[in-house]
């Protein structure tokens, strides 16, 4: 039984509040010395027991490990890790209480700390109770003679930081990867070689046997588009084609909400998975499979197609992170498909576009023939050659080159009509202006109908000589066809034409009309000397 102190009855007594001051000055100095030094102890042993409640409390090992590398002193983490009780440690060998092949490990770490070297290291340790990643600091423990006497040892599991770190680093290279497939998609507006991106980088980054790209080509069929393979994964000749009843539908139901399967075991994996039919095919062991989805108005998606990887020789447990991966792929792959759709579409639309064109302007080429074509005969019309006329009269003025026009009309055509009547006339007209036209050889030659049963050919670069030898050549081709034209009482006067040719070079003192005119006048001239003739002009 302890009785109180007299004048402390309420004051709560602490060891640290006992000092010489504190104590009865009744009581005679030996007393209080004998206390204060009982005190002193107490002092001690409770700074001792909290200093082991803070060794036991803290997550760690905390040992000291003497120089025959025994223990001296454990933490109860000890009894936590490797199942041991603190007071069973002591004196026990470090590689004893760890194990051997963590103490191998270890060890050339501890023969620094006792070398007197500040040792903190990471590692894996095979403890003989399980596998741990831990942070080790040695501090080694001097003699007054600077001697090492052992060493001060702090072990902390850093499993869980590491597993963080690892996961994070996994996150970090799998936005990577991602980055690395988004940059190439839109590098390149080409389908194909994004799909082939895709799988490849997929492949490389999740480590699998396959990667495939399956597209539904009708609501009952599908093929594989891409694919990517490890050799001990070839695909079966069978496998690249899927068919089946309602395949898209069957699919829909699973995957048109935007589902992931990953699936670990696919033997176990029997239910209405709907492409298990071609899991068999394509005899793999393990799959994640995500849905392509493009987006459609008013909220709805299309199954554009399935992003698969599979495992062919080994049972995978597939990561959180690597569905997700391949979901933003997958998002990735249907914006992709998106705009490959948009652009053939803009493609067509463009062909059309080239095709309309050409069309069009192969029509206006037409009307523009036809307008400028006799309808009758065929050979240039009126207006032609006032355009050629025109162009070739600047032409040759640029050039100082000779412009030569002939102008040629059927004799008594008016007795052709009469005799054998208009159409007969016309069908005269036809084959005077053809047979006319292959006289003339040269490309830049325009015969053309100047009205009525008189033509004009237009001699770009001819003299009048040269003009002259051409008049000729027509007028003999068509006295040659031998058409009767009428008969007299005394002769049968055959189809023939009068011709007038005059050439200019053409200068400032010249015009269009002077040209015109002269060869107008040598025709009349023609006319007047009896028909069936070529006369020059000026
Ligand atoms: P000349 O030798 O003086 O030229 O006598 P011509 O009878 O040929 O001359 P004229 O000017 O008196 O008559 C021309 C005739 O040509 C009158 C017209 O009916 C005919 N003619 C003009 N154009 C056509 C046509 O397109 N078809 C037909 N069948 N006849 C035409
Ligand atoms: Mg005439
Ligand atoms: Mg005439």
């Amino acid at each position: 039984m302890t009785e109180a102190l007299p004048g402390k009855h309420n004051t709560p007594r602490f060891w640290n509040e006992i000092t010489p001051d504190s104590v009865d000055a009744n009581l005679p100095p030996t007393a209080w010395r004998h206390e204060a030094t009982v005190n002193k102890q107490i002092q001690v042993y409770a700074q001792l027991h909290l200093l082991q409640q803070l060794m036991d409390s803290l997550p760690a090992c905390i040992s000291y490990i003497d120089q025959n590398r025994c223990y001296q002193y454990a933490n109860t983490t000890y009894q936590t890790w490797f199942g041991i009780k603190p007071e069973d440690i002591y004196g026990q060998p470090l590689e004893k209480v760890i194990g051997a092949e963590a103490y191998q490990k270890a060890e050339a770490n501890i023969d620094r700390a006792l070398a007197g070297e500040n040792v903190v290291y990471e590692a894996v340790m095979p403890y003989a109770t399980g596998q741990r990643y831990v942070q080790a600091i040695l501090v080694p423990d001097f003699n007054l003679e600077g001697g090492v006497q052992g060493y001060f040892s702090l072990v902390q599991d850093i499993s869980d930081r590491k597993a963080a770190e690892n996961a994070l680093q996994r996150k970090a290279e799998r936005e990577h990867t991602l980055w690395q497939i988004t940059h190439k998609i839109r590098q390149t507006l080409d389908l194909q070689s994004i799909l082939a991106t895709a799988t490849e980088e997929v492949q490389r980054y999740l480590g699998v046997d396959r990667t495939l790209i399956f597209q539904f080509t009708s609501d009952h069929a599908g093929e594989i588009v891409q694919s990517t393979t490890q050799s001990n994964c070839p695909i079966a000749p069978d496998a690249w084609q899927w068919q089946a009843d309602g395949l898209r539908q069957l699919c829909h139901q699973h995957y048109a909400q935007g589902t992931v399967r990953a699936i670990p075991d696919l033997a176990t994996e029997v239910d209405d998975f709907c492409i298990n039919h071609w899991v068999e095919v394509t005899a793999a062991k393990s799959a994640i499979v995500v849905p392509i989805l493009q987006p459609q108005p008013k909220g709805a998606s299309n199954l554009w197609g399935l992003l698969i990887i599979q495992t062919c020789t080994t049972h995978r447990q597939w990561e959180p992170g690597e569905a997700e991966l391949l979901e933003q792929v997958a998002d990735q792959l249907a914006i992709a498909v998106q705009q490959a759709d948009l652009l053939a579409q803009v493609q067509s639309q463009a062909q059309q576009l080239i095709a309309t064109n050409q069309a069009l302007e192969q029509a206006n080429q037409q009307l523009n023939d036809l307008s400028h074509r006799d309808a009758l005969t065929q050979i240039a019309n009126r207006r032609y050659f006032d355009i050629v006329l025109q162009r070739e009269w600047k032409q040759m003025g640029r050039s100082r080159l000779p412009l030569s026009l002939i102008m040629f009309d059927v004799d008594y055509f008016k007795q052709f009509n009469d005799r054998h009547g208009h159409p007969a006339g016309d069908e005269c007209l036809v084959t005077v202006a053809q047979t006319s036209q292959r006289v003339i050889n040269r490309a830049t030659d325009v015969l053309a109908r100047y009205g009525g049963e008189e033509f004009a050919v237009i001699l770009p670069q001819t003299n009048l000589a040269g003009a002259a030898i051409l008049a000729e050549a027509i007028r003999t081709s068509i006295r040659n066809l031998n058409i009767v034209n009428f008969e007299t009482a005394t002769e049968t006067v055959h189809v023939t034409v009068s011709l007038g040719v005059a050439c200019q070079i053409p200068n400032r003192n010249t015009s269009l009309q002077t040209l015109i005119a002269a060869a107008d006048e040598a025709l009349y001239q023609a006319k007047q000397a009896g028909r069936d003739r070529t006369v020059c002009g000026e």
